[in-house]
């Protein structure tokens, strides 16, 4: 099996050997020669979701491990995957946002599709994230809560944090009403360029750049932070936009500690 269009991976995190991850494409060429879209879905929509991931996963490295994913509510609840006899099937009830682990050899993940999807990972103490940040995430300053939850439970330091964001709408794109707006201007300052006016009243948000505030916020360094910077809603022929394309499949945004 073939993944067809190249797995967006960060450079970053490619240097850590212990480290496997990547962000799944739209589509891979199956056995047969042809085209298949990935139809990773959280509802039972699709039913190839569980085989698609294991497909997904070995073309990264990662054989034999289920994928840790939870029941996504656009909150900023974290789970803290700290029992290693948890199974994939608990997991997916619980739900959260945000996934943190520190046990090798558990790759955990998330879907988007056009939510911000980032990986987080502290190279001294070896400890991995995962999050869900679309707008309502983001309001709820989550990634901001998540260094937080680092630092409390693990010890984690954010100058030393490195943070990869996924494909995610741009600020090109994401046209909100100007009550979408209102709540991050009372985390942001409004100068910094992280929204400007569109047509008829409405505004364009960047959820990318709110995101990088929320990330310096929190204590990480700007260099330490790295944006694939794709818009989803610009290039549906790549990644899925639920924006452009309304119902439709997830993009899989995944990192594993190497057993
Ligand atoms: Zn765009």
């Amino acid at each position: 099996m073939n993944i067809l269009l190249e797995k967006l991976k960060f450079g970053q995190f490619e240097t850590f050997p212990e480290l496997a991850h990547a962000v799944s494409p739209r589509c891979f060429e199956n056995d047969q020669g042809g085209i298949e879209e990935f139809s990773f879905r959280n509802n039972g929509g699709y039913g190839k979701t569980k085989e698609h991931v294991k497909w997904f996963l070995e073309s990264i490295g990662i054989e034999n491990c289920g994928l840790f994913l939870v029941n996504q509510v656009h909150s900023d609840k974290i789970f803290i995957l700290d029992d290693p006899n948890l199974t994939c099937d608990e997991a997916k009830k619980i739900s959260a946002d945000a996934l943190l682990t520190q046990i090798h050899g558990k790759p955990i993940g998330i879907f988007t599709a056009d939510c911000l999807p980032i990986l987080l990972y502290d190279p001294r103490l070896k400890v991995i994230g995962a999050i869900h940040a679309g707008r309502r995430g983001s309001e709820q300053n989550l990634l901001f809560k998540v260094v937080g939850e680092m630092a409390r439970v693990y010890g984690c330091r954010p100058a030393e944090l490195l943070a990869g964001f996924g494909p995610a709408i741009g600020g090109c794109c994401y046209e909100v009403d100007e009550d979408c707006v209102q709540p991050f201007k009372e985390l942001f300052s409004a100068e910094k360029g992280w929204f400007w006016p569109g047509p008829a009243g409405k505004y364009f948000l960047d959820l990318i750049a709110v995101n990088k505030m929320a990330g310096e916020k929190a204590g990480l360094l700007p260099e330490n932070i790295f944006s694939m910077d794709h818009c989803t809603c610009c290039s549906t022929r790549n990644l899925y936009s639920y924006r452009r394309e309304g119902e439709t499949g997830r993009i899989l945004t995944t990192i594993m500690l190497r057993p």
